[in-house]
C-alpha cells in the first residue's frame, strides 16, 4: 500500500452547499441549517483505492467565498493538489462564478485534477440546467457530477473521482 495525503479545495460561490457536501462526505450527515462558512474549515477523510494499492489521506479545505478571491482566499489554496468547484443547478449564475473561480486559480496555480459538482439535484421541480450546458461544462471541468448533499447521490463518486485524478498525477510524478 502506498500512503498519500493530498490537499483539496472545496471552491464556489455562496450557499452552493460547499459546507454541506464536505459535512456529507466527511462524516455522512446533512443539515438544513444555513451556517456562513468563516474563512476556512479544513477535515480529513481516508479514502481506500485498494484497487490501486493506494490509501490516500484527503486534507478537505472548505474555503468561504463568493465568485472572486482576494488575497487571504488565494493563500488558503497553496498547495492544492485537486479543487471541487461546486454551483448549484437551481442557481445558473454560480456555474458562472465557478467558472470565474477556475480561470483564476488557474491563471495563478494551475490546476491538474478537478471536478466540477452541480449540487442540489434533488431539488428537481427547480433544476435549471440543461443537459446541453452540462456536455459543455464537462469539456471545460474535465468531470461534472449532479450532486445532492441532502440525500447523499454521486457525492462519493465523485469525491472518489478526484481521488483517482490526484493518485493519476502523483504517481505520474513519482515515475
Ligand atoms: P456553502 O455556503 O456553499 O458552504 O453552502 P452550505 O453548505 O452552507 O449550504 C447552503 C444551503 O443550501 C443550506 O441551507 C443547505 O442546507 C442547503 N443545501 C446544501 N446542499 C444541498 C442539497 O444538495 N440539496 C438541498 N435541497 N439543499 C442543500
Ligand atoms: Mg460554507
Amino acid at each position: 500500500m502506498t500512503a498519500i495525503t493530498s490537499k483539496v479545495c472545496i471552491v464556489g460561490d455562496f450557499a452552493v452547499g460547499k459546507t454541506s457536501v464536505a459535512e456529507r462526505f466527511v462524516n455522512n450527515q446533512f443539515s438544513d441549517k444555513y451556517l456562513t462558512t468563516v474563512g476556512v474549515k479544513v477535515d480529513t477523510k481516508e479514502i481506500d483505492l485498494a484497487e490501486r494499492g493506494v490509501q490516500q489521506k484527503l486534507i478537505i479545505w472548505d474555503v468561504a467565498g463568493t465568485d472572486r478571491f482576494g488575497a487571504t482566499e488565494f493563500a488558503y489554496l497553496r498547495g492544492a493538489s485537486g479543487y471541487i468547484f461546486v454551483a448549484d443547478g437551481t442557481r445558473p449564475l454560480t456555474i458562472g462564478s465557478a467558472q470565474k473561480l477556475r480561470d483564476s486559480i488557474a491563471e495563478r496555480y494551475g490546476i491538474s485534477a478537478a471536478v466540477l459538482l452541480l449540487n442540489k439535484h434533488d431539488l428537481g421541480d427547480r433544476w435549471d440546467v440543461s443537459d446541453k450546458r452540462i456536455e459543455d461544462l464537462k469539456g471545460e471541468f474535465g468531470a461534472v457530477f449532479l450532486t445532492s448533499a441532502k440525500t447523499g447521490a454521486e457525492v462519493e463518486h465523485a469525491l472518489t473521482h478526484l481521488a483517482n485524478l490526484i493518485v493519476d498525477e502523483t504517481l505520474a510524478g513519482r515515475g
